[in-house]
């Protein structure tokens, strides 16, 4: 509530002249001064100051203003005549006069008897004394009236006989109502404005979005937000138009994906301007005094005048920078690791792992490890600019890593390292180094730590940009996922080194062995004949042993065969040679010979040949198959019939050797043509577990296949399928 003492216009309160003078102004002069002072006011006090300077002393020096909010009549303002004699209402309650027009929307005049004009002035018991001493004469209210919408009462009372109020007195005091109204309504929209153009300032400053607002055609003048203004890292009051007047551009410059420095016409509020359509998620690089600051996704609306003509736009601008780089990272550690995990040799990928990084990541990429010949040296190289890379190949020979170089630290510590500029006085800046020659102006040091220590250390230099934490952690994450890569590799040169030295150990040995079983063979067979020729019993026993002592040689024999043919094959030297042959025959042949070992294991031999079974093959290889899937069917069958079957098929001949035998897994016949892979205990069978490797090898050189099918407790097949003719 406002309680206003209103000054006199005449310094004697209502009796000077003036005021005897303004009550013969007509209506018409009163109201057209009341609606110019209103025009002039700003704010709800100046409306009250203008009602008591203007209307109070024509009609009576006392008035009330209450207004209606929310249903609810409230005192906005009291005006009192400074003629000390008329107080208004303590607390400001509206009268309850006031609460009848606003209830009845009807206005009111009491006049002359003072004792009903006080009832209906005071809002409660206790003020009437007073309003009754001050003796007022009459009273009267007016609705305020808004759009055909109550908003308030405005009362006057007088308690000058010069003064009294009478019908015209109302009339006009229902005129200035309107007045008053329209001056309180201005002023609420005016209030509303302000708020909210505070809101919108607010909203401006607090979104995590950029904005930028041009009100021309021509766009010369884009206001920019807070958080557009901290993205350009320029000041907030700055004109970021590019089609700003000569000397108030800034250095701003918008690149497309494709590198092009984007016109000032072509930007997209420019083109909401010009074409007077939206434009959508125009992705941008933003570049500010030369650095690139982020890639924006702008868009932006025409705003348009009463006549829909574009006046200006509003452009809405995300950072995407970080959504960006993440999506770029994923995609290039995804690749990188695809790339990196492709070869299994140490230096190749030492290669792609600095090749991948420029220019993404460095504009000279690094890798320092061990050479060949231990000793600790850049392995491989790589400059963003080819026409650089002789050098840096060149730089990569000739570089000595001394004992003081800060790379034998990280490969101690396996601590990575961020230099985000290099000052001339870091020892990483060696002379003759990779700062000094390529003007390296950021350093990334990431060790790579494999299972086995530090493998080397993948140094990233950059000419042109700062390495940032950010950098960093990527470039940290990328060296994980080559660490694997390379720790794979190595694992796998090893493991080759180490197959390749047993493959040429076994073939030195199988030579070693042979020898000396040969000579023993020879021994034994003549010792054999001989003590036959000799006839006595002892003689007969000695052939025995003698005999016994051979076929454990031929075991023996057939043990280092095995051993040498690993080593022939691995080296890729199982020669074969090749004649017109009968396989039936050969089946026979195997079977003649085997029969003794066959009857002694109990295993009765069916043949089922349809010979003869003509054809190209390597006679004593095919021998060697057999051989081994006789053996096989009987060691794994003991006491069991077996069954060797050969015929003919379309595409040239097929033999099955079958027994009943204790059968393979289904899981174990996907691997025991493997080398080295048996599928029963060493306890109990005997074996090296390379005779179907073998047999498998020599039939695909023969060009057929070998499979097999078994059922476990019940029994093998297995099936040779080989074509006729070879090549030779
Ligand atoms: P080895 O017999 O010396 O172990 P092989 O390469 O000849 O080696 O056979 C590999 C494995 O296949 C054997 O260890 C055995 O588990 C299984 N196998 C081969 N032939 C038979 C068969 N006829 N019956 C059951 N298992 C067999």
């Amino acid at each position: 509530m406002l309680e206003l003492e209103v000054p006199s216009m005449s310094g004697a309160g209502l009796e000077g002249p003036d005021l005897l003078s303004s009550l013969q102004r007509s209506r018409g002069q009163l109201l057209g001064r009341m609606s110019r002072e209103l025009a002039q006011c700003s704010g709800r006090y100046d409306v009250f100051r203008c009602l008591g300077r203007v209307a109070l002393p024509e009609l009576g020096g006392w008035c009330d203003l209450d207004v209606l909010q929310d249903g609810v009549l409230h005192r906005a303002a009291a005006l009192r005549a400074p003629h000390g004699q008329v107080h208004g209402p303590p607390g400001g309650a509206p009268s309850p006069l006031a609460r009848r027009v606003a209830r009845s929307g009807s206005p009111e005049l009491h006049q002359g008897l003072s004792e009903q004009v006080a009832l209906l002035l005071s809002p409660d018991e206790e003020d009437f004394p007073r309003i009754q001493e001050a003796g007022m004469l009459d009273c009267m209210a007016v609705p305020l009236w808004l759009a055909g919408q109550l908003i308030g009462v405005l009362s006057f009372a007088s308690r000058e006989p010069k003064l009294r109020l009478d019908g015209a007195a109302l009339a006009l005091a229902e005129d200035l109502a309107g007045c008053v109204a329209l001056a309180l309504e201005a002023d609420r929209l005016r209030q509303e404005l302000e708020h909210q153009a505070a809101d919108f300032k607010t909203l401006l400053d607090v979104i995590p979005v950029g904005i930028g607002i041009a009100r021309d055609r021509e766009c010369q003048h884009i206001q920019q937000n807070r958080w557009f203004a901290r993205l350009h890292g320029l000041p907030l009051d700055s004109n970021i138009s590019l089609s700003a007047p000569d000397g108030e551009r800034q250095p701003i410059r918008y690149r497309d994906a494709q590198g092009r420095t984007l016109p000032s016409e072509e930007l997209p509020m420019q083109r909401a301007v010009t074409t007077g359509q939206e434009v959508l998620d125009v992705e941008l690089d933003l570049e500010v005094q030369g650095a690139r600051r982020g890639t924006l996704v702008i868009s932006a609306v025409p705003l348009f005048d009463a006549s829909h003509r574009p006046r200006g736009a509003i452009g809405t601008i995300q950072d995407v920078t970080a959504r960006k780089r993440a999506m770029e990272a994923q995609r290039f550690l995804a690749e990188s690791s695809a790339v990196l995990s492709s070869s299994l040799d140490p230096e190749q990928t030492s290669r792609t792992l600095v090749r991948l990084c420029v220019p993404a990541l460095a504009t000279l990429a690094m890798f320092c490890g061990r050479r060949p010949d231990g000793a600790l040296g850049l392995v491989s190289v790589s400059h963003a600019d080819p026409s650089l890379q002789p050098l840096a190949d060149e730089m990569a020979r000739t570089l000595v890593i001394s004992e003081e170089h800060p790379v034998h630290e990280l490969i101690a510590t396996g601590l990575p390292r961020l230099i985000p500029v290099v000052k001339e006085a870091f020892s990483w800046t060696l002379r003759n180094g990779p700062s000094e020659r390529f003007g390296i102006r950021s350093v990334m040091l990431i060790p790579l730590a494999t299972s086995q220590g530090v493998a080397g250390v993948l140094a990233l230099g950059s000419t042109d940009r700062t390495y940032t934490e950010d950098d960093f952690t990527f470039a940290k994450e990328y060296a994980a996922h080559a660490t694997y890569a390379i720790d794979n590799a190595r694992l796998y040169r090893e493991a080759r080194d180490a197959v390749a030295l047993r493959d040429e150990f076994l073939g030195i040995a199988g030579h070693e062995l042979r020898t000396p079983l040969t000579a023993l063979k020879l021994g034994l067979q003549r010792l054999v004949r001989e003590s036959a020729a000799l006839g006595d019993e002892d003689a007969e026993r000695l052939s025995k042993w003698a005999a016994t002592c051979q076929r454990q040689g031929e075991r023996l024999g057939r043990l280092v065969g095995d051993l040498l043919d690993v080593s022939r094959i691995t080296s890729g030297r199982l020669p074969m040679v090749l004649e017109e042959m009968d396989l039936a025959a050969l089946v026979e042949e195997v079977a003649a010979r085997m029969r003794p070992e066959l009857e002694k294991v109990g295993c009765s031999l069916v043949l089922k040949l349809r010979s003869p079974l003509a054809g190209r093959w390597d006679r004593s290889r095919l021998d060697q198959v057999l051989s081994n899937l006789l053996a096989n069917a009987m060691k794994y069958g003991p006491g069991r019939p077996i069954e060797v079957s050969a015929s003919s098929t379309p595409e040239g001949v097929c033999v099955r050797v079958q027994d009943e035998g204790i059968g393979i897994s289904p899981r174990d016949q996907a691997r025991i043509f493997g080398r080295f892979e048996r599928a029963v205990s060493e306890r109990h069978y005997g074996g090296l577990g390379l005779g179907l490797w073998i047999s498998q090898q020599i039939v695909s050189q023969l060009g057929g296949h070998i499979r097999v099918e078994s059922e476990q407790g019940r029994g093998s097949s297995f099936t040779i399928e080989l074509p006729r003719w070879v090549e030779d």
